[in-house]
């Protein structure tokens, strides 16, 4: 049984937000996507959102929040910083661009909003949340309310990999049947390159990761998951 008529999926066309955007039409009657660019050194990404939402046969709607994402200095959008290849022992690494999950959820919220859409869906991660704190579970709980007191509205935001790791987010997008989709369209790479990516980038090295361990037990890794 469908959870609800509508919902929103805060959409970057990489693996997680893909795989909740399969989940959501299997829990929703009408999705939609919205996506940011928030000036992303790899426009390429926003290009492979597109193709995907059009695969999945869902309204895809961008909005540009560089002015808001620009002024916090992070390795995914500005060119003179080094990416950090892993995670410094104290603090964040420079790949966390701050504050960018809190203004994706409000503007998806707002949107939402005017098109009379209560539930939002969003692939953040608490397991493998690579020291975002905008990924936790705590966060988002908070968001909720916040977003329910500003616009006295009833929002549910949805988390559906909040406690998977990067197998099992592998696992889900294979009882939705779409895992071929997720691994050869999406973009999560740093560095811009579709599917398996440039393989040493710290997303590329989460995802490859995950991808090895569950195709190296994929029976047992499905069946910590469930697609409905
Ligand atoms: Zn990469």
């Amino acid at each position: 049984m469908k959870r609800g008529d509508k919902a929103l999926v805060v959409f970057s066309g990489g693996q997680d937000s893909t795989t909740c955007l399969f989940w959501a039409l299997r829990h929703f009657e009408k999705v939609r996507t919205i996506t940011f660019s928030y000036g992303q050194k790899h426009s390429i990404e926003i290009d492979a959102a597109r193709k995907i939402a059009e695969m999945a046969g869902v309204d895809f709607h961008t909005v540009d929040i560089t002015p808001i994402t620009a002024i916090g200095k992070n390795s995914l959008t500005d060119t003179t910083v080094v990416m950090d290849s892993e995670k410094p022992e104290t603090g964040c690494p420079n790949t966390f661009v701050p504050g960018r999950n809190l203004f994706f959820l409000s503007i998806a919220a707002v949107y939402a909003r005017e098109a009379g859409i209560h539930d939002l869906v969003t692939g953040v991660s608490q397991t493998d949340f690579s020291g975002y704190p905008d990924c936790r579970d705590s966060f988002i709980r908070s968001l909720n309310v916040t977003l329910n007191l500003a616009m006295d509205e009833q929002f549910v935001i949805h988390t559906p990999l909040m406690w998977l790791d990067k197998a099992q987010t592998w696992a889900l997008a294979d009882r939705l049947g779409v895992f071929d989709i997720v691994r050869n369209s999406t973009v999560t790479c740093y560095n811009g390159i579709p599917g398996e990516g440039c393989g040493h980038c710290p997303s590329c090295l989460l995802r490859n990761n995950g991808l090895k361990k569950y195709l190296s037990d994929r029976e047992s890794i499905l069946l910590t998951v469930s697609g409905i």
